[in-house]
Protein backbone atom coordinates (compact mmCIF):
# COMPACT_ATOMS: atom_id res chain seq x y z
CA UNK A 1 0.00 0.00 0.00
CA UNK A 2 2.87 2.51 0.36
CA UNK A 3 3.48 2.29 -3.08
CA UNK A 4 -0.14 2.99 -3.83
CA UNK A 5 0.01 6.23 -1.88
CA UNK A 6 3.60 7.16 -3.35
CA UNK A 7 1.86 6.89 -6.73
CA UNK A 8 -1.04 8.69 -5.39
CA UNK A 9 1.70 11.80 -4.35
CA UNK A 10 3.38 11.86 -7.70
CA UNK A 11 0.41 12.16 -9.19
CA UNK A 12 -0.71 15.03 -7.14
CA UNK A 13 2.87 17.04 -7.52
CA UNK A 14 2.13 16.11 -11.26
CA UNK A 15 -0.89 18.34 -11.24
CA UNK A 16 -0.14 20.89 -8.83
CA UNK A 17 3.08 21.13 -11.12
CA UNK A 18 0.90 21.93 -14.20
CA UNK A 19 -1.13 24.50 -11.70
CA UNK A 20 1.56 26.59 -10.59
CA UNK A 21 1.26 29.86 -7.86
CA UNK A 22 -0.47 32.76 -10.05
CA UNK A 23 0.43 36.59 -9.38
CA UNK A 24 -0.97 37.32 -6.05
CA UNK A 25 -1.26 34.32 -4.61
CA UNK A 26 0.31 33.13 -1.32
CA UNK A 27 0.99 30.57 1.07
CA UNK A 28 -0.43 29.74 4.65
CA UNK A 29 0.63 27.38 6.66
CA UNK A 30 2.05 25.15 3.79
CA UNK A 31 -1.29 25.39 1.51
CA UNK A 32 -1.21 27.81 -1.54
CA UNK A 33 -3.89 30.26 -1.63
CA UNK A 34 -5.89 32.31 -4.45
CA UNK A 35 -4.66 35.93 -4.21
CA UNK A 36 -8.00 37.10 -5.92
CA UNK A 37 -10.84 34.91 -4.02
CA UNK A 38 -8.68 33.80 -0.93
CA UNK A 39 -9.67 30.75 -0.64
CA UNK A 40 -7.58 27.21 -0.86
CA UNK A 41 -6.05 26.11 -4.04
CA UNK A 42 -4.38 22.89 -2.49
CA UNK A 43 -5.85 20.38 0.33
CA UNK A 44 -3.83 17.95 2.61
CA UNK A 45 -5.52 14.68 2.67
CA UNK A 46 -4.59 11.31 4.38
CA UNK A 47 -3.87 8.78 2.25
CA UNK A 48 -3.18 5.25 3.85
CA UNK A 49 -1.29 6.97 6.82
CA UNK A 50 0.81 9.43 4.62
CA UNK A 51 -0.29 13.13 4.26
CA UNK A 52 -0.52 14.17 0.37
CA UNK A 53 -1.11 17.78 -0.59
CA UNK A 54 -3.59 18.05 -3.48
CA UNK A 55 -4.67 20.72 -6.16
CA UNK A 56 -8.14 21.83 -5.90
CA UNK A 57 -10.35 24.41 -7.82
CA UNK A 58 -10.75 27.86 -5.97
CA UNK A 59 -13.65 29.51 -6.11
CA UNK A 60 -12.66 31.92 -8.95
CA UNK A 61 -11.17 29.00 -10.73
CA UNK A 62 -14.32 26.72 -9.91
CA UNK A 63 -16.93 30.06 -11.27
CA UNK A 64 -14.88 30.20 -14.44
CA UNK A 65 -15.05 26.90 -14.95
CA UNK A 66 -18.41 26.27 -14.66
CA UNK A 67 -19.47 29.13 -16.86
CA UNK A 68 -16.96 27.79 -19.75
CA UNK A 69 -19.00 24.44 -19.42
CA UNK A 70 -22.39 26.41 -19.63
CA UNK A 71 -21.08 28.22 -22.62
CA UNK A 72 -19.81 25.37 -24.79
CA UNK A 73 -23.17 23.30 -24.04
CA UNK A 74 -25.01 26.28 -25.36
CA UNK A 75 -22.64 26.51 -28.25
CA UNK A 76 -22.87 22.81 -28.50
CA UNK A 77 -26.53 23.38 -28.34
CA UNK A 78 -27.01 26.19 -31.12
CA UNK A 79 -24.98 24.02 -33.18
CA UNK A 80 -27.43 20.95 -33.04
CA UNK A 81 -30.43 23.05 -33.38
CA UNK A 82 -28.35 24.93 -36.68
CA UNK A 83 -27.49 21.45 -38.35
CA UNK A 84 -31.23 20.36 -37.75
CA UNK A 85 -32.66 23.30 -38.80
CA UNK A 86 -30.58 22.90 -42.69
CA UNK A 87 -31.91 19.04 -41.85
CA UNK A 88 -35.23 20.27 -41.62
CA UNK A 89 -36.72 21.33 -45.36
CA UNK A 90 -38.58 23.76 -43.75
CA UNK A 91 -39.14 26.51 -46.21
CA UNK A 92 -37.70 29.87 -45.72
CA UNK A 93 -41.27 31.39 -44.95
CA UNK A 94 -41.86 29.11 -42.21
CA UNK A 95 -38.48 29.56 -40.05
CA UNK A 96 -39.41 32.69 -38.12
CA UNK A 97 -43.26 31.43 -37.10
CA UNK A 98 -43.52 31.13 -33.23
CA UNK A 99 -46.25 30.81 -31.24
CA UNK A 100 -44.77 34.36 -29.70
CA UNK A 101 -46.01 36.25 -32.77
CA UNK A 102 -48.80 33.76 -33.89
CA UNK A 103 -51.70 36.11 -34.97
CA UNK A 104 -54.31 34.90 -32.54
CA UNK A 105 -57.98 36.25 -32.90
CA UNK A 106 -61.14 34.23 -31.10
CA UNK A 107 -61.47 32.07 -34.61
CA UNK A 108 -58.09 29.96 -34.13
CA UNK A 109 -56.84 30.92 -30.49
CA UNK A 110 -58.38 27.63 -29.11
CA UNK A 111 -56.32 25.83 -31.60
CA UNK A 112 -53.01 27.52 -31.30
CA UNK A 113 -53.24 26.91 -27.64
CA UNK A 114 -53.72 23.16 -28.41
CA UNK A 115 -51.03 23.31 -30.41
CA UNK A 116 -48.28 25.11 -28.17
CA UNK A 117 -49.37 22.27 -25.66
CA UNK A 118 -48.48 19.40 -28.21
CA UNK A 119 -45.68 21.41 -28.82
CA UNK A 120 -44.91 21.61 -24.89
CA UNK A 121 -45.51 17.98 -24.20
CA UNK A 122 -43.98 16.38 -27.13
CA UNK A 123 -41.65 13.94 -25.22
CA UNK A 124 -44.52 12.13 -23.68
CA UNK A 125 -46.45 12.77 -27.51
CA UNK A 126 -43.18 11.14 -29.15
CA UNK A 127 -42.73 8.31 -26.87
CA UNK A 128 -46.84 7.32 -27.36
CA UNK A 129 -46.17 8.02 -30.99
CA UNK A 130 -49.31 10.63 -30.73
CA UNK A 131 -49.65 13.23 -33.71
CA UNK A 132 -52.30 15.96 -34.84
CA UNK A 133 -54.25 16.10 -37.66
CA UNK A 134 -54.73 20.18 -38.37
CA UNK A 135 -57.63 20.69 -41.10
CA UNK A 136 -60.03 23.80 -41.77
CA UNK A 137 -60.36 26.09 -44.68
CA UNK A 138 -57.31 27.82 -46.84
CA UNK A 139 -55.81 30.12 -45.19
CA UNK A 140 -57.00 29.88 -41.51
CA UNK A 141 -53.64 29.35 -39.84
CA UNK A 142 -53.32 25.42 -39.96
CA UNK A 143 -49.82 25.12 -41.65
CA UNK A 144 -48.42 28.82 -39.30
CA UNK A 145 -49.58 26.44 -36.41
CA UNK A 146 -47.71 23.66 -37.93
CA UNK A 147 -44.28 25.79 -38.50
CA UNK A 148 -44.46 26.73 -34.50
CA UNK A 149 -44.45 23.45 -34.05
CA UNK A 150 -41.42 22.80 -35.89
CA UNK A 151 -39.63 25.63 -34.93
CA UNK A 152 -40.06 24.70 -31.24
CA UNK A 153 -39.13 21.30 -31.77
CA UNK A 154 -36.25 22.41 -33.38
CA UNK A 155 -35.61 24.85 -30.21
CA UNK A 156 -35.75 22.13 -27.87
CA UNK A 157 -33.45 20.00 -29.95
CA UNK A 158 -35.85 17.37 -31.72
CA UNK A 159 -35.05 16.31 -35.16
CA UNK A 160 -38.11 17.95 -37.31
CA UNK A 161 -39.07 17.54 -41.39
CA UNK A 162 -41.65 19.61 -42.55
CA UNK A 163 -42.69 19.51 -46.25
CA UNK A 164 -45.31 19.52 -48.29
CA UNK A 165 -46.75 16.30 -50.11
CA UNK A 166 -47.50 17.94 -53.16
CA UNK A 167 -43.56 18.57 -53.41
CA UNK A 168 -42.44 15.18 -51.91
CA UNK A 169 -44.93 13.56 -54.91
CA UNK A 170 -42.70 15.40 -57.26
CA UNK A 171 -39.80 13.96 -56.14
CA UNK A 172 -37.34 13.14 -52.60
CA UNK A 173 -40.20 10.51 -51.38
CA UNK A 174 -37.75 7.68 -51.40
CA UNK A 175 -35.48 10.17 -49.43
CA UNK A 176 -37.30 11.10 -46.78
CA UNK A 177 -38.21 7.30 -46.38
CA UNK A 178 -34.69 6.40 -46.13
CA UNK A 179 -34.62 8.90 -43.43
CA UNK A 180 -38.00 8.23 -41.47
CA UNK A 181 -36.60 6.64 -38.11
CA UNK A 182 -34.05 9.92 -37.29
CA UNK A 183 -36.75 11.96 -37.82
CA UNK A 184 -38.57 12.76 -34.42
CA UNK A 185 -41.41 14.73 -35.93
CA UNK A 186 -42.75 14.98 -39.80
CA UNK A 187 -44.92 17.54 -40.60
CA UNK A 188 -46.68 16.91 -44.09
CA UNK A 189 -48.65 20.14 -45.49
CA UNK A 190 -51.64 19.51 -47.70
CA UNK A 191 -52.95 16.61 -47.38
CA UNK A 192 -55.29 15.81 -50.21
CA UNK A 193 -54.22 18.35 -52.39
CA UNK A 194 -51.21 15.69 -54.06
CA UNK A 195 -51.95 14.77 -57.52
CA UNK A 196 -54.87 12.32 -57.90
CA UNK A 197 -53.40 10.48 -60.03
CA UNK A 198 -52.35 6.44 -58.91
CA UNK A 199 -48.89 7.09 -59.19
CA UNK A 200 -49.38 10.35 -56.68
CA UNK A 201 -51.34 8.32 -54.20
CA UNK A 202 -48.87 5.56 -54.57
CA UNK A 203 -45.93 8.20 -53.10
CA UNK A 204 -48.35 9.81 -50.65
CA UNK A 205 -49.30 6.32 -49.14
CA UNK A 206 -45.77 5.15 -49.08
CA UNK A 207 -44.46 7.80 -47.21
CA UNK A 208 -47.88 8.11 -44.76
CA UNK A 209 -47.10 4.45 -44.02
CA UNK A 210 -43.33 4.25 -43.85
CA UNK A 211 -44.26 7.18 -40.75
CA UNK A 212 -47.17 5.28 -39.23
CA UNK A 213 -44.95 1.77 -39.42
CA UNK A 214 -41.85 3.80 -37.63
CA UNK A 215 -43.74 4.18 -34.98
CA UNK A 216 -43.15 8.05 -34.53
CA UNK A 217 -45.88 10.80 -34.87
CA UNK A 218 -46.74 13.17 -37.52
CA UNK A 219 -48.70 16.41 -38.36
CA UNK A 220 -50.98 16.81 -40.96
CA UNK A 221 -52.67 19.52 -42.56
CA UNK A 222 -55.32 19.34 -44.92
CA UNK A 223 -58.08 21.59 -46.68
CA UNK A 224 -60.28 18.69 -47.01
CA UNK A 225 -63.51 18.58 -44.09
CA UNK A 226 -63.02 15.71 -41.10
CA UNK A 227 -65.87 13.74 -42.83
CA UNK A 228 -64.28 13.89 -46.14
CA UNK A 229 -61.35 11.80 -44.61
CA UNK A 230 -63.55 9.25 -42.99
CA UNK A 231 -65.35 8.27 -45.11
CA UNK A 232 -64.52 9.74 -48.35
CA UNK A 233 -66.32 9.01 -51.22
CA UNK A 234 -63.27 8.10 -53.50
CA UNK A 235 -62.42 4.15 -51.80
CA UNK A 236 -58.67 4.68 -52.90
CA UNK A 237 -57.68 7.50 -50.16
CA UNK A 238 -59.42 5.31 -47.38
CA UNK A 239 -56.17 3.32 -46.43
CA UNK A 240 -54.48 6.43 -46.38
CA UNK A 241 -56.57 8.37 -43.94
CA UNK A 242 -57.28 5.68 -41.87
CA UNK A 243 -53.66 5.45 -41.08
CA UNK A 244 -53.83 9.24 -40.39
CA UNK A 245 -56.66 9.39 -38.26
CA UNK A 246 -55.57 6.22 -36.02
CA UNK A 247 -52.65 8.26 -34.66
CA UNK A 248 -53.42 12.09 -35.07
CA UNK A 249 -56.06 14.02 -32.83
CA UNK A 250 -58.33 16.24 -34.98
CA UNK A 251 -57.80 19.73 -34.42
CA UNK A 252 -60.08 22.32 -36.30
CA UNK A 253 -58.89 25.80 -37.80
CA UNK A 254 -61.71 27.52 -38.20
CA UNK A 255 -62.32 30.97 -39.37
CA UNK A 256 -62.11 33.49 -42.35
CA UNK A 257 -58.92 33.21 -44.46
CA UNK A 258 -56.13 35.43 -43.50
CA UNK A 259 -55.97 36.60 -47.15
CA UNK A 260 -59.87 37.19 -47.10
CA UNK A 261 -59.34 39.26 -43.79
CA UNK A 262 -56.52 41.63 -45.10
CA UNK A 263 -58.51 41.99 -48.17
CA UNK A 264 -61.86 43.27 -46.06
CA UNK A 265 -59.22 45.47 -43.54
CA UNK A 266 -58.03 46.75 -47.18
CA UNK A 267 -61.61 47.38 -48.68
CA UNK A 268 -62.38 49.17 -45.04
CA UNK A 269 -59.54 51.49 -45.26
CA UNK A 270 -60.21 52.43 -49.06
CA UNK A 271 -64.00 53.42 -47.82
CA UNK A 272 -62.55 55.48 -45.25
CA UNK A 273 -60.48 56.89 -47.34
CA UNK A 274 -62.35 57.38 -50.57
CA UNK A 275 -66.20 57.75 -49.08
CA UNK A 276 -66.02 58.37 -45.51
CA UNK A 277 -63.44 61.52 -45.50
CA UNK A 278 -65.16 64.45 -47.25
ZN1 LIG B 1 -9.43 32.22 -6.87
Amino acid sequence: MENAAALVKIFAETISEKNPPQNGDYIEDDILYCGKCHTAKRRRLTFHGEEIIVPVMCECAARADEEQRRQSAAEQSNIRAAHLRRLSMMEGVYRSCTFDTAEKNEDNARSIKICERYAEKFPQMLRENRGLLLFGRVGTGKTFAAACIANELLKQGFSVVMTSLVMLVDGGADNLIARMPYIDMLILDDLGAERSTDYGLEKVYSVIDARYRSGKPAIYTTNLPLDTLKNGADIRYARIYDRVLERCFPVEFRGVSRRKREARRGFEEMTKLLIEEE
